[in-house]
């Protein structure tokens, strides 16, 4: 007998609706194999579960754009992009993946205007291009316009697009409904673990919910939320990621983190890249353009973990600056100067950023310097998947897939971002991958049509585990009364502070001692903290303070294993920079660390295929 809570039997359940989760149920809905189902009269049953209504996913800040060799606006090939992404990604990259992701870049982005992405155009009609830190023309000789690009409002153009796709065809959303855990079980006859469902927090009516489902895709974006200073929103807790390691399965690369350049002081708040690719320069306190002394020839637009290290080495060599709305605070700034754009294209072209440095900083990018310094951006690593999506485990020296489950976008890692991304290819890997891994769950559906048929089996997993979130609901909500419940403390208060840990230890650059003491802080006091969290009020319905709780259990699970797979890699190689063994080691860690929630790190080979590493020059 179903309790009342159980939903029924989904085919496939996509969690996240950002480019990742929308794509893969436009790629899983518009496949032929599904065509070919419905024409014989079976409907998939198919559920895309958010956290936050649609829209207000992080895609929708992108501000850049997104990668394709489309060559409008200067010759371009695709093989130069692949070359670039395995060189960004300091060798890290798996090469399958990445010559993947060059191949059918243009071809994603022809799909993405034909669906109705207003990009930004050429006199001649031509989708436009911008410059964009790493992209070269003829293997790295000299950069390349290859970002196509929507004013500075690319991911906003992307994800209302796909949205409004997905509309048209109809797909069901669960909005509001934060997913607690993944659930998995023994395969048959011995064989490796399967999906079973999800199970997940109604935030409207405070139920907590049962789902089946035959493949479970999780496409749950960043977790820039571990540090204080990030360009991410406050959704990007790494939920997806840290299900994973609750489910018991690896991370892959999750030392990897991406700090950008200019985030404006002391907000965080992404200044794209575009605004050095429309002409703005960095200065140190002297006024001298630095960058062209780090990385001669790219200068301003050299990769992302060059510029964020070169940035601290001026701010280390008392060159910074401090924010002018705390003259007297932390020289840890420099200056970005856009004044040398001319006002016109900088109005055309940069409106959200020239929007930003107004409404934040009050002040007027054309004739001011503005206050900048790294902020936590993007995760590289994450839940391991092959170039299908498919969630795989490195175990015995090879790969083993977990029957149904999927990932795709910011929360997985199919490598072709390695130890540092290029800008613009991270809207590209959650476009191409995530309608990639829908497609595959549409041919694996097609091969067995049972939708809708309860599997018994399985509801007794998800069941179970939805009866077990149920009762730690109940505690949570219990307050004061509840056991241990620790009512002077608050999720909030605990995410500052773990921002502020990981900050200290690992923005940057690290070493041994500051990861240690990192580690100490987050299983001494952070984690028995977390756990005796109680909500402040009794109700279910549309309680925030839960799902923070939850949130932050999250973040610090993952900011652990982020820690311990930084302290396993002794060497510095892209966004990992440990001054403890400043050299890149190909020889031990030409390899991607796979850790899990024991702290256990194993090391997977990276795919060469055409690029054998080479030195990094800049
Ligand atoms: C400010 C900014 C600017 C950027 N600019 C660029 C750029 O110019 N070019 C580029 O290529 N990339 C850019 N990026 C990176 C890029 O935008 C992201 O990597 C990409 O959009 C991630 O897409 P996603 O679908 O994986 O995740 P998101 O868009 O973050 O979506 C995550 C989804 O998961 C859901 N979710 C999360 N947890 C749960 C849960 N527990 N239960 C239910 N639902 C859940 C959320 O509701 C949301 O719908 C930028 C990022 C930022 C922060």
């Amino acid at each position: 007998m179903s309790p009342k809570h159980l939903e029924e039997m989904y085919d496939a359940v996509i969690v996240g609706a950002g480019a990742a989760g929308l794509s893969a149920a436009l790629g899983l809905l518009r496949s032929p194999a599904m065509a070919e189902l419905k024409a014989n009269g079976t409907e998939p049953k198919v559920l895309v579960i958010s956290k936050l209504q649609p829209l207000r996913s992080h895609t929708g800040s992108a501000e850049g754009g997104i990668a394709a060799s489309l060559g409008n606006a200067e010759a371009d090939d695709w093989r130069w992009h692949y070359y670039d992404t395995v060189k960004g990604g300091d060798w890290l990259v798996d090469q399958d993946a990445a010559k993947l992701l060059a191949q059918y870049a243009p071809e994603t982005v022809v799909n993405l205007e034909r669906q109705g992405v207003a990009f930004s155009r050429l006199d001649d009609g031509h989708i436009a291009q911008r410059r964009f830190g790493g992209h070269t023309r003829d293997y790295g000789k000299e950069p390349v316009k290859r970002a196509a690009y929507a004013a500075d409002r690319i991911g906003h153009q992307i994800l209302h697009t796909l949205w409004q796709q997905c509309v048209a065809l109809g797909v069901r959303f669960a909005e509001e409904w934060y997913v607690t855990d993944l659930v998995l079980e023994d395969g048959a006859d011995g064989a490796d673990r399967r999906v079973a469902g999800v199970v997940a927090l109604d935030t409207h009516s405070g139920q907590v919910k049962a789902v089946r489902a035959r493949h479970v895709l999780l496409a749950t974006g960043g977790a820039g939320r571990l540090f204080h200073t990030t360009s991410n929103s406050w959704d990007l807790t790494g939920d997806g990621m840290a299900l994973a390691l609750a489910a018991g399965l690896q991370l892959e690369d999750v030392e990897f983190v991406q700090f950008h350049p200019t985030g404006l002081a002391h907000t965080g708040i992404l200044l794209s890249e575009a605004a050095r690719a429309e002409g703005g320069v960095l200065r140190n306190k002297d006024g001298e353009a630095f960058m062209e002394r780090y990385a001669p020839g790219h200068a301003d637009l050299a990769a992302r973990d060059v510029v964020s290290r070169s940035i601290m080495a001026e701010v280390d060599a008392g060159r910074g600056v401090a924010d002018p709305k705390d003259p007297d605070g932390p020289r840890d700034c420099v200056w970005l100067d856009m004044t040398g754009i001319p006002a016109e294209r900088m109005e055309g072209t940069l409106p959200q950023v020239v929007e930003t440095i107004r409404a934040y900083a009050d002040l007027d990018p054309a004739k001011d310097l503005v206050p900048v310094k790294p902020t936590a951006h993007y995760t590289m690593g994450g839940i391991p998947v092959d170039t299908d999506g498919a969630v795989y485990q490195w175990r015995d020296g090879a790969r083993h897939t977990v029957e149904g489950l999927f990932a795709a976008g910011e929360c997985s890692c199919v490598s072709v971002h390695g130890a540092n991304r290029l800008g613009g290819n991270s809207l590209l890997d959650a476009c191409l991958f995530g309608t990639r891994a829908g497609r595959a769950i549409a041919a694996r559906i097609a091969e067995a049509p049972v939708a809708g048929e309860p599997d018994p089996t399985s509801a007794d997993a998800v069941d179970q585990a939805s009866r077990a979130r149920g009762e730690q609901l109940a505690q949570l909500l219990a307050g004061a009364d509840g056991a241990n419940g620790a009512m002077d403390d608050n999720p909030y208060a605990l995410m500052a502070r773990l921002g502020g840990v990981m900050e200290r230890a690992a923005a940057v650059r690290c070493d041994a001692a500051s990861l240690a003491a990192a580690l100490e802080e987050l299983r001494g006091d952070l984690e028995p903290r977390a756990e005796v969290l109680r909500a402040h009020e009794g109700t279910a319905a549309l309680n925030q303070e839960v799902t923070a709780i939850w949130e932050v259990r999250h973040l610090v699970e993952l900011g652990e294993a982020v820690l311990v797979a930084s302290d396993a890699r002794h060497e510095s190689r892209g966004s990992l920079k440990r001054t403890d063994f400043p050299e890149r080691d190909d020889e031990r860690f030409l390899a991607h660390s796979m850790t899990d929630a024991s702290g256990a790190v194993s090391w997977q080979p990276v795919h060469i295929e055409d690029y054998p590493p080479q030195a990094r020059e800049y």
